[in-house]
Order: C-alpha cells, then sequence, then structure tokens
C-alpha cells in the first residue's frame, strides 16, 4: 500500500493566537471560516492546500432535491454557497419544476475552476481571515481537558479556544481502485492520520464509512451527436438572494445509459471490486450506489442513466454521472466502450473508493460543539455525512457558534421548523449515523413551511440576530419585506363578492362571502397578473413580490393547520435535559433504552421521544425523573 505525504513546509501565521481556528478548506471548511469572519471573529483557516480551496471532490454540482434549499438557507444566513454557484454555475435546473414549491430543488452544474476562484474570492473579502497552508497533526488540549489551540505537522503552536474540525473524508483517508490501495484524503492528497489518533486519545468513537466517484473522460472523444440533449432552464434561476441574474455562459448535459454488455462485463468482474472481494468492509452512500452496487442490487434492471456533465467552460472533462466506480482501472476503461456515445471515449482519470473515518454524531451537541472537548466543533463529513451542501449547512453553524461562543455568546440553534439545516442536524446529533447521511425532503416533518423559496423570511432575521449578516444583504432583505408587507396590505384591502368576482370571469362557490385578493391567492388557479385584470393597482406589484404572495396563498390553509402541529413541537423541545444526566439511574427504563439515551444524550425531551425504542412510557420516566432533580430547565 502506498501513502502521499504532504511536503513538509516551514509556514508560520501572521499572529500567534486566533478567536477561532477552522482545519480544511473544503464546504465545511469555508462556510465555518466565513461565517466566523462575518461574525467579527479574527479566523484562521488552515488547510493542505490554499489552492484547493473550495475544491469539488466528486460531482461538480451544488443543489438538488432538499439540498437546492439547504444552499438557499445556507445564504439566507449569508453563507457563500449559493453567492459562489451563482458566478460559476453552467447550468440551472429547478427539479421538480412541474410539483409545488415545497418539493422544488434548484441544482445547478458548475465550472469546477470557477466554482474554486468564486469561493476563494468571497473568503478574501474578509479582512480578519488569513488562510494558512499547513497541516493540522494534532490538536493542543491541556490535561483537564481544555482546548488551547492546534499544533502543524512542522510543530508550529496556534492558540485558540474554539477550533472547528471540517477534515472530510481526509481522516485516515484509504484509496481503493482495483485491488490497489493508497493511503490519501482525495485523489492525488495525503490523508490526515495524525488527527485520527488524537480524536481517539480523546476517547471520541469513531467509525469508519466509504464513498465513490466515476472515471473522467476526454470530452472530444464522445459522440454527442446520437445522444438526449438535457438544457438547462431558460432563463437560469440565481440561487443566491443577492444576485440579480446569471451571467455565465450555459451549457447543454446530455444522457446515456448502460447496456447488457456493460452488465455483462461488471458482473464478470465483480471478484476484482473492493467491495466484493472483502477489501472494503465499510457502508457507503445508499442513495448514491457504485455501477458495481446498482447491478447486483437491482439486477432485474436492464439499463441505468448516465448524465454526461461537463466539468467547464474551459475543460474537455466530462464527469459520467451514475457509474461511480472501484473496478481496476482496465475494466474501466472496458466498461466504458459498452456505453453508447462513449465506444472511443479517453479515459482521463478511473474511478475510485475511499474509505475514512468519521466522528459519531452524537458526540455533538446542537451546536456542534463536541460534549467532550468544550471548544471543539465538527462539522462536515468527519460527522458522517455525504454532500457539499450538508457540510456547508454545518459549517456556517459551527463557526458561527465558535465566533460566538468565543464572545461568550450562547450558541445559535436552528430547529427542524426552523429549516432543513435544524433537521440534518436534529437527525445527526440525537440518532447518529451507521451510513453516509444525505438530505431528503422527506426527512423534514414541516417541508409545507421549509421551502426554498421562503428560506430568507425564515432564517434571515435569525442570521441578523445571531450577527452573520451582513449590512448588504440585511438592506436587500429589509426592501424586500417591505414591498411584500405592502403587497400583503393592499391585497388584503381590495375585496369582491362571488357575483363581482363571477363578472369578471372567477367561478367562486357562491356563497356570498366577500374575499380579499389575498384569500383569493389561495386558489391554485388564481395569480397576481389574473387578479390585475380585476384590480389594477396589483400591475404595480414587483414580479418577485407577485410571485411570493402566490406561493404564500398557496400555502396559507396548511400552514395554519401546521402551525399547531409545530407548537407541539416545540413544546417539548423547550424541555430541556441537563447534558450530565445519568440514564443509567432513572428507574423504569429499560437497559436497551439506557444505553441509546447515554450514547446520544439529547438535548430536550422531544429529542429524546425521537429515538428509536424510546417509548412513551419511558419519556413519562424521564420526564418524572428530571422533575425531580428541580429545577426543571425550561427555555
Ligand atoms: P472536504 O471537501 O473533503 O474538505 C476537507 C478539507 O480539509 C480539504 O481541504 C483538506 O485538504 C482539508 N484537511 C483535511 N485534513 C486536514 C488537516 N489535518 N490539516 C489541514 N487541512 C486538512 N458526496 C456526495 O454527495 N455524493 C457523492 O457521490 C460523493 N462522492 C464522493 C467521492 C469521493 C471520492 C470523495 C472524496 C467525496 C465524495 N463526496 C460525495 C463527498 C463530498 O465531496 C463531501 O461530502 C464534501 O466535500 C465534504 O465536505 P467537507 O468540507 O466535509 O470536506
Amino acid at each position: 500500500m502506498s501513502c502521499l505525504n504532504f511536503p513538509q513546509m516551514d509556514i508560520r501565521p501572521n499572529k500567534t493566537k486566533y478567536d477561532v481556528i477552522v482545519i480544511g478548506g473544503g464546504h465545511a471548511g469555508c462556510e465555518a471560516a466565513s461565517a466566523s469572519a462575518r461574525y467579527g471573529a479574527s479566523t484562521l483557516l488552515v488547510t493542505h492546500k490554499p489552492e484547493t480551496v473550495g475544491e469539488m471532490s466528486c460531482n461538480p454540482a451544488i443543489g438538488g432535491l432538499a439540498k437546492g434549499q439547504l444552499v438557499r438557507e445556507i445564504d439566507a444566513l449569508d453563507g457563500i454557497m449559493g453567492r459562489a454557484i451563482d458566478r460559476a454555475g453552467i447550468q440551472f435546473r429547478v427539479l421538480n419544476q412541474t410539483k409545488g414549491p415545497a418539493v422544488r430543488g434548484p441544482r445547478a452544474q458548475a465550472d469546477r475552476r470557477l466554482y474554486r476562484l468564486a469561493i476563494q474570492g468571497l473568503l478574501k473579502e474578509h479582512d480578519n481571515l488569513e488562510i494558512l497552508a499547513g497541516a493540522v497533526e494534532n490538536l493542543a488540549v491541556d490535561g483537564a481537558r481544555v482546548l488551547t489551540g492546534v499544533v502543524l505537522s512542522n510543530g508550529t503552536q496556534i492558540q485558540s479556544r474554539k477550533v472547528v474540525v471540517t477534515t472530510g473524508t481526509f481522516l485516515g483517508g484509504l484509496i481503493h481502485i482495483g485491488q490497489t490501495r493508497i493511503r490519501a484524503g482525495r485523489i492525488h492528497e495525503a490523508p490526515a492520520l495524525g488527527l485520527s489518533l488524537t480524536f481517539k486519545r480523546l476517547g471520541f468513537r469513531l467509525g469508519r464509512l466509504k464513498t465513490g466517484t466515476p472515471p473522467r473522460l476526454d470530452g472530444t472523444t464522445i459522440f454527442w451527436k446520437n445522444l438526449e440533449r438535457q438544457p438547462g432552464d431558460n432563463p437560469p434561476r440565481p440561487f443566491s438572494y443577492l444576485t440579480k441574474e446569471i451571467t455565465t455562459p450555459q451549457i447543454d448535459c446530455y444522457i446515456t445509459s448502460t447496456t447488457k454488455s456493460t452488465h455483462d462485463l461488471i458482473r464478470a468482474n465483480l471478484k476484482y471490486s473492493p467491495m466484493y472481494s472483502g477489501q472494503i468492509n465499510s457502508v457507503g452512500p445508499r442513495y448514491c450506489p457504485s455501477i458495481e452496487d446498482k447491478i447486483t442490487r437491482f439486477a432485474d434492471k436492464k439499463s441505468h442513466q448516465i448524465f454526461l456533465e461537463p466539468e467547464g467552460l474551459d475543460n474537455t472533462t466530462v464527469y459520467p454521472n451514475g457509474i461511480s466506480t472501484s473496478l481496476p482501472e482496465r475494466v474501466q476503461l472496458d466498461m466504458v466502450k459498452t456505453i453508447p456515445g462513449l465506444e472511443d471515449a479517453k479515459m482521463l482519470r478511473p474511478g475510485y473508493a475511499i474509505e475514512y473515518d468519521f466522528v459519531d454524531p452524537r458526540e455533538l451537541s446542537p451546536s456542534l460543539e463536541t460534549k467532550r472537548v468544550p471548544g471543539l466543533y465538527f462539522a462536515g463529513q468527519i460527522n458522517g455525512t455525504t454532500g457539499y451542501e450538508e457540510a456547508a449547512a454545518q459549517g456556517l453553524v459551527a463557526g458561527l457558534n465558535a465566533a460566538r461562543m468565543s464572545d461568550d455568546l450562547g450558541p445559535i440553534t436552528l430547529d427542524r421548523a426552523d429549516a432543513y439545516i435544524g433537521v440534518m442536524i436534529d437527525d445527526l446529533v440525537t440518532l447518529g449515523t451507521s451510513e453516509p447521511y444525505r438530505m431528503f425532503t422527506s426527512r423534514a416533518e414541516y417541508r409545507l413551511k421549509l421551502r426554498s423559496d421562503n428560506a430568507d423570511q425564515r432564517l434571515t432575521p435569525i442570521g441578523i440576530k445571531a450577527g452573520c449578516v451582513n449590512l448588504t444583504r440585511r438592506q436587500k432583505f429589509q426592501t424586500k419585506m417591505e414591498e411584500l408587507e405592502r403587497g400583503i396590505q393592499l391585497s388584503k384591502t381590495i375585496t369582491a363578492t362571488p357575483n363581482e368576482l363571477s363578472k369578471h370571469g372567477l367561478k367562486i362557490k357562491k356563497d356570498g362571502v366577500r374575499r380579499s385578493a389575498l384569500d383569493l391567492l389561495a386558489y391554485p388557479e388564481i395569480t397576481v397578473a389574473r387578479l390585475a385584470k380585476i384590480w389594477p393597482e396589483l400591475e404595480a406589484l414587483k414580479p418577485e413580490t407577485a410571485e411570493q404572495l402566490e406561493t404564500n396563498g398557496q400555502y396559507s390553509g396548511y400552514l395554519n393547520r401546521q402551525e399547531a402541529d409545530i407548537r407541539a413541537f416545540r413544546s417539548d423541545e423547550a424541555l430541556t435535559l441537563p447534558a450530565d444526566l445519568n440514564y443509567e439511574k432513572i428507574g423504569g427504563l429499560s437497559t436497551e433504552v439506557k444505553s441509546k439515551l447515554g450514547d446520544a444524550k439529547p438535548a430536550t425531551l422531544g429529542a429524546a421521544a425521537r429515538i428509536s425504542g424510546v417509548t412513551p412510557v419511558a419519556l413519562t420516566a424521564l420526564l418524572g425523573h428530571v422533575q425531580r432533580l428541580a429545577p426543571v430547565d425550561r427555555q
């Protein structure tokens, strides 16, 4: 087995002490560093190679179902991912466009290089953020578990009482291509071995997961003419609330699919795939399986779609989305040639699988601070998630909280009714994960509320209060809300009876009830444009205000009903459980429930209820015990 090493660098930061240090310049690290800097903390981002800051390790795309909502939420909190993809996106599509706004998912194909440059440019805008090339080997923690800083591989010690770890797939990273194994964090990049040992020494529960990536192809050797074209939306819709329009040139993607020959070839070579030879035992992302997995698990399926996605405007590399593999390189090449359009395709780089260490996220509190070492935060793939958006969202929360705590302010936590970010963090810290966790709309109970169109209305006020939203966004948000409020007031005041409406061609139940324009927008077929034919004053509304009024109107009935559920949910969430509660001492709980609660140490009674096996009887016993430990802590 070979091992990649980073050259030893004699680098020194500008200062010896920072409010917050972030380890890792991936998607979690960039959002963490930016959030910390936006809050005003002096921040150091230490990462192996500053030129790879913002690198997309796998698919050159941002967003998608549920992931798109996460990006909008990050943006609403003034994070950088949405603005970066707006600068770098080369094909924008809203997935599920024909369905309701609650399940639509904005997605964009990225020019990989432009995305990196956009992220690096946005980070450069922070005066109080420094980026240092270096490998963190160890944490400086004194005997009493007091965090004092980080230690680089060249021995340099940098002080900080708040450290955010976002090391992605680099912790104990091991790449597999057929029988070849390489110790690496990503292709051609060294792994982080020292930190894994540090976390073990500190007693963290570590596990092992795996993920994979497809080979890359030379687009000039693909027969595009015979393939199905997949154009983007016209006009493309930006992710960020700050972006007026997309100015980067847009491209098409293409679709092909596997054939019987592809499947026969893979089956014949399964014994060389590390997952089937027993070389890899760890669990991979169930919803993003390798092509070996797809062919084995869905044996009756004759063909699997492959999306051919260009990696950039000035780059002929193509990402064949759907054939992630760790078969030997020669088999990968033969496999590619069995796919229509790829008969003569040149493979620029083989696909591979990577195994890495992750930390059981039940080690964290909802602020993403670890329970074992105060001041230490984890975010991203290290917490068992997969995906850029999931990583970025956690990074924002961890970076912001580290910065706030460096100022002795309390953490900001989002709950399941606030945001997908809240759903994800609650799932992780309460339930843990045994497979790479990715976001789905089905994970959210209140998804009619957690829409991508209203992320700013849900979260920007929280971000402003938390101190992570800059002036430009504050002003833009305020103006938008004033316009929306004017629109609401206007459409509340103009009213008509069903008889009056029928004269304008609108068929409403003849119940004699006078309805306002706002009430009428709850009818799916009624738009602001239609109502403006009756009340021309509505024409003065900006298109985005009109669209928001229509969406709010469509959901108003459902949301009113959901409010009661949210109130009940929040009353259980308000009952916090002491972090040092000894579950072994609670009478009336089974050994299994004690062990599950002890592992998760849920933050609230509501979180305890979400742990599988924790029955209503167990909850009553828990509540009784906590109430006897007066005073019960109510938020
Ligand atoms: P990363 O993006 O991995 O960034 C980690 C950063 O930390 C890097 O900049 C690294 O240099 C730095 N670093 C690590 N250790 C140290 C240290 N000790 N000192 C200093 N710097 C350090 N996601 C999907 O959703 N679907 C997929 O199919 C998929 N496939 C993938 C395939 C592969 C081969 C890989 C590598 C990743 C894949 N991912 C996939 C995952 C996706 O890339 C990650 O979820 C996302 O990048 C995680 O972001 P992160 O910020 O946590 O970590």
